[in-house]
Formats: C-alpha cells, structure tokens, sequence
C-alpha cells in the first residue's frame, strides 16, 4: 500500500512493525497493534492550516469530522473513504451539570450527535474504509450494542455485509433497533460481552470476514479526530483536562496517541491530562492503576452503564500507555453517582446515555477529591446519546431502579391526573 509518509503497524507491546499490506489485529507475540506514521515526514504548521481551510466544507468527504484531519488518520484519496460526514460535533457548556460537578470551566463534546448516535460512528468510518482497502465482502464485531449499531449502517453504506454478535438480554434497546434496521446479521450468544469478543476473534478468523472491533488499530486512528475537532473548536488551545469513559478502552487509547501525535508534530504546545473513568462494577483499568498490580479481567461485570458492562477489555495496554504520555489519571463511579450524573446532563437539556454521564460523575469526583482544580479548563467526553437507553431514563424517573441498588434522586415523575383543570392546579401546585 501507498501512502503519502510511511505508515505501518507496530506491536504497542513488543514494538515489532507489519507491513500494512499484511491484515492483521495481532503481533506474533499477541500485543495489539497501533497504526503509526513517519511524523517527521509531516510539517505541523502546514498540516494546520490544511486543517483549518478545510474547516468550512460542505460537501465531499473531507467535510467530514474525521476526514478533515486525513493526514493523521489514514491518507487516501477521497473516492475511496465510506463516510457518513461523521463528527463535526457540537461542545456545549456543561451549565447544571458544570455546577454539580464543581467546575467554572467545563465543556460537553457531543458524540452522541454523531450519525448512529455515539463516537463509534468516528472509528467506524476508518475501519470501513480499510475493510474496503483489504478487499473484504464481510465485517463482524461483538458489541454492548454502539459499535454494531455504527457498524451495521457503514456495512449498508459500504455494501458490506455485517455480523453481529451481542451478549444476550444485555444490551439497550435503541441499539439492538438499529442493529436490526440497518441489515446487520445479529447473533445474541449465551454469554456476556467478554465472551462474544472471545468468539468473534475466532470466528472473524476461521471464516475470513474482517474484525471491526477496537482491537482494529483503524478504528483507533479514526477516534483520534474527537480530540483533533475539540482542539480546533477551541482554537488550538488546550484544555487542563479530558475526563473521558472507559469500557474496552478503545476510546481514551485514541484521545491520548492524537493528542501525543500534535504535540509531537509541534500543533499543540503542551499535552492535556486525561481522566479515565470506570464504572465501579467493570474497573480492571481502575484497579491495576490504583493498585500498580498487573491487570487482571473483572469476571462478571455489572453496571447499568451497558456501553462500558466489560471486564476484559481488549486495549489496556495502550490506555495504560496513554495515561503515561497524558499524565492521566482513572476513577471509578458507582451506579448511583452514574445516574445522577446523567440526571444532571439530561437536566442541563444535554442529555446522554449513561455510561457517557461516566464523564461527569468522574469529574465531579475528582474535583471533590482536590485531584482536578475547579478553576480547570475541562473538556467531558459524552460518547452516546439520550435516546439509546430510554428504559434506563424512565427507570430513574420512576424510581424503579432499585433492584439494582439506585434511587432516583433527582426523580422527574410522570404525574397521572384526571383530565380537569383543578387536577392540572393540584399536579402544578398552584
Ligand atoms: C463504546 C462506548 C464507550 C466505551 O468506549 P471504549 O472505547 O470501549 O472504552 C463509552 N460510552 C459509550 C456510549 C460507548 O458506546
Ligand atoms: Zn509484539
């Protein structure tokens, strides 16, 4: 394969490189693989100016959040890129939930406003386009549910078909719909998440089809542009920190290579801290990094937080890696601080998903806990939108949740009334 700079695979573990014309997830050694690009070969400077007159785009695949930035993402001419103009995401100001979690400065970046509703549209587009690049005819993930449902609508755009395979009864009820709507094959196996990766793998390898799973270093390199579009939203300017969920730990692996990468290429003048954040029942990342023990699989996870409900997560190594180069940091959540978390988001008129609220429950912890200042400048990733999980909203609000050990604190109750103006006054209080 030709591309403008020298681009290859390498082993995160053992360092080994790959050509990429060979297909491959793993390194002999059994490492995970990153794409990585003679940086040298790219002056920074023009690169952002590239960057910034491509800002404007309206049309053509370079108009899209991830494309834009192409150079640093996977450099092909346009006609081959399967896009959805993904990205391009709005930020808001976190107002309530600013205020809950104790912070002035605190920024919403929106990935739930991505095609398919959550980030995954932004790996998805780059392992795509290479599934098209290796000549396949098929693509597969195990997913919680987001990256299937991002997957199964680039397999359509792409004319690819796609297989599914998602822990049974396991998984938000806005996802398994557009899983299903948009054509893809979908197996629910008797198991959790961890056992439908394990499965994959094999499968993906006995029957020739392409794996789209975040072990796929093209989804990484694709993911990279949340960070890219936020700096370019802010003016090059770089926030103190990002607080950013952890599940597979796919998605804050690639905040911190883009963010390392600018820095490396002189784009951006210092590198941001990144905050990763586990929900307390599926923390192995959170465990090892507080307990500086090496990592070890949670075997049953549980959260109401299905995005990030993993206990094996397939990219550890380069999130551990990545909170060295962003001198990170990672915190656990309970369920209860989850979802009042999100009660805030959704207060804010925001609204997301729960395991993207992961962001603001950490933040407002780590600001209680004097780790994150609350004069910072903080950017909180919210991976996925409010409508993917609506049987956990309406839970909340009903107060029904708890089986599973919440309250609704922050209950915003539906109110049956008879149809007469007095019920109306008593409803209101007035
Ligand atoms: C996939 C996903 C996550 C977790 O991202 P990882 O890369 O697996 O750590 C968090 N939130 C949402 C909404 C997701 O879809
Ligand atoms: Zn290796």
């Amino acid at each position: 394969m030709n591309f403008k700079v020298a681009t290859w695979a390498e082993c995160v573990h053992c360092g080994r490189r790959y050509d990429l014309d060979e297909m491959r997830y793993n390194c002999e050694c059994g490492g995970i693989l990153d794409i990585r690009r003679d940086l040298d070969a790219i002056d920074g400077a023009a690169l952002k100016r590239t960057w910034e007159e491509r800002w404007g785009l309206k049309r053509g695949a370079l108009a899209s959040g991830v494309w834009r930035y192409k150079e640093l993402i996977l450099d092909l001419p346009d006609d081959r890129i399967i896009t959805r103009q993904e990205g391009n995401t709005r930020m808001y100001e976190a107002g309530l939930a600013g205020k809950y979690a104790g912070l002035k400065n605190f920024l919403l970046k929106h990935e739930g406003e991505n095609p398919t509703g959550s980030f995954k549209d932004r790996g998805m587009t780059c392992g795509t386009t290479a599934a098209m690049m290796y000549h396949a005819s098929s693509v597969a993930c195990a997913s919680t549910g987001n990256t299937s449902a991002s997957m199964a609508s680039y397999a359509a755009i792409a004319g690819l078909k796609s297989v599914i395979f998602i822990p049974e009864g396991k998984i938000a009820y806005g996802k398994l719909a557009q899983a299903l709507a948009f054509g893809g094959k979908t197996l629910q196996i008797e198991g959790n998440f961890d056992d439908a990766m394990a499965l994959v793998q094999d499968v993906c390898r006995e029957l020739n089809i392409y794996l789209l799973n975040s072990i796929n270093p093209f989804r990484i390199e694709g993911q990279k542009a949340i960070g890219f579009e936020v700096l370019q939203q802010l003016d090059w300017q770089v926030p103190d920190w990002f607080v950013i969920p952890g599940g597979n730990l796919g998605n804050n692996s690639a905040l911190s290579k883009g963010m390392q990468e600018l820095y490396q290429l002189g784009i951006i003048d210092k590198i941001p801290r990144i905050a990763v954040i586990q929900a307390a029942g599926a923390d192995p990342l959170y465990k090892m990094w507080k307990n500086h023990t090496p990592f070890a699989p949670v075997k049953d996870p549980e959260t109401i937080a299905t995005a990030i409900k993993i206990g094996n997560p397939v990219s550890w190594e380069k999130s551990l890696r990545g909170l060295e180069w962003c001198h990170g940091v990672v915190e656990e959540v309970t369920e209860q601080e989850i979802m009042d978390a999100k009660a805030m988001v959704d207060a804010a008129g925001i609204g997301a998903e729960p395991a993207s609220c992961c962001s603001v429950a950490g933040a407002k912890k780590l600001v209680d806990a004097g780790v994150i200042d609350p004069e910072a400048s903080v950017v909180g990733i919210l991976t996925g939108n409010v409508l993917k999980d609506p049987d956990a909203v309406i839970g909340y609000h009903k107060d029904e949740l708890q089986h599973m050990g919440i309250r609704g604190t922050y209950a915003n109750r539906p109110i049956l009334i008879k149809p007469t103006v007095a019920a109306v006054r008593r409803a209101l209080g007035c």
